[in-house]
């Protein structure tokens, strides 16, 4: 599904990414982890059009992804979240939600053209998936709740469910359990377990929680220094002499 063929991007004389191939299959969930600084926010931003990489190609089902926009990227079928949860917190969670759906639906000037009642239906369409997202990851009943006013780990939820409403075929999650408690983490391997056998959306997650990648994970990347050091099933990575020392060894 996903073919990331040597890329590499510097930011003036610091290189992040550094020659990093990397492939997935559909309906894969992998880990991509690594110290602070290792280049793996950095990595997602490549993926999604945010930064052009200096050198590299990524195809997505075959198709080449990186000389492309954001919003094109996203219309393929790839979908985010951020390290730092992008809420606005005083909208309800449901219009949280739909925002997901922007630039998916001919909004603007062509509901314009097609009259609202068309423009309406539409809208209801939104609405209706929003809702159905939002029962996948447990929030039924939070619709009409400001976004701010929703536990740290329920936020963390609206951020996937926004995510989700567009139907991505490869979901990127960065470091989605940060400052979780542990029932919370637990809850968030459920849910991102469910988000595959229910839809067969293809996951790749940034975390820092090696027992909880280890755990959901068919296979990991690591990333230390900006470069690939290990690409490997859970078992092999936690015995690997090179992934222990970039985590412990300094
Ligand atoms: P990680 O997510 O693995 O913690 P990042 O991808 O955020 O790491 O950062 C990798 C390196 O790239 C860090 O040294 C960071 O300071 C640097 N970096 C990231 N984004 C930028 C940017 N826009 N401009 C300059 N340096 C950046
Ligand atoms: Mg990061």
């Amino acid at each position: 599904m996903l073919s990331v063929q040597k890329v590499t991007k510097r930011f003036g004389g610091l290189t992040a990414v550094q020659g990093v191939s990397l492939e997935v299959n559909k309906g894969e969930i992998v880990g991509l982890i690594g110290p602070n600084g290792a280049g793996k926010s950095t990595f997602f931003n490549i993926l999604t059009g945010i930064y052009k990489p200096n050198e590299g190609a990524i195809l997505f089902e075959g198709k080449p992804i990186h000389t492309q926009k954001p919003f094109r990227i996203a219309k393929q079928g790839i979908s985010r979240t951020f390290q730092n949860i992008r809420l606005l917190k005083e909208e309800s969670v449901l219009e949280n939600v739909k925002v997901g759906m922007f630039g998916q639906t001919r909004s603007g000037l062509w509901s314009a053209l097609l009259g609202l009642t068309q423009a309406k239906k539409e809208e209801e369409m939104v609405t209706e998936k929003s809702m159905q997202i939002l029962e996948l990851v447990g929030l039924k009943g939070y619709e009409g709740e400001q976004a701010g006013s929703l536990s740290y780990g329920n936020q963390r939820r609206v951020e996937i469910a926004r995510a989700l409403v567009s139907n991505p075929k490869l979901l990127l999650l960065d470091e989605p359990i940060a400052g979780m408690n542990a029932h919370e983490i637990e809850e968030m391997g459920e849910l991102i377990s469910a988000i595959r056998t229910k839809n067969g959306t293809t996951v790749i997650l940034i975390e820092h929680n090696v027992g909880m990648v280890v755990g959901l994970c068919d296979r990991i990347a690591v990333l230390d220094h900006g470069e690939k050091i290990a690409d490997d099933k859970p078992d092999a990575i936690i015995a690997n002499p090179a992934v222990i020392e970039a985590y412990i060894g300094k």
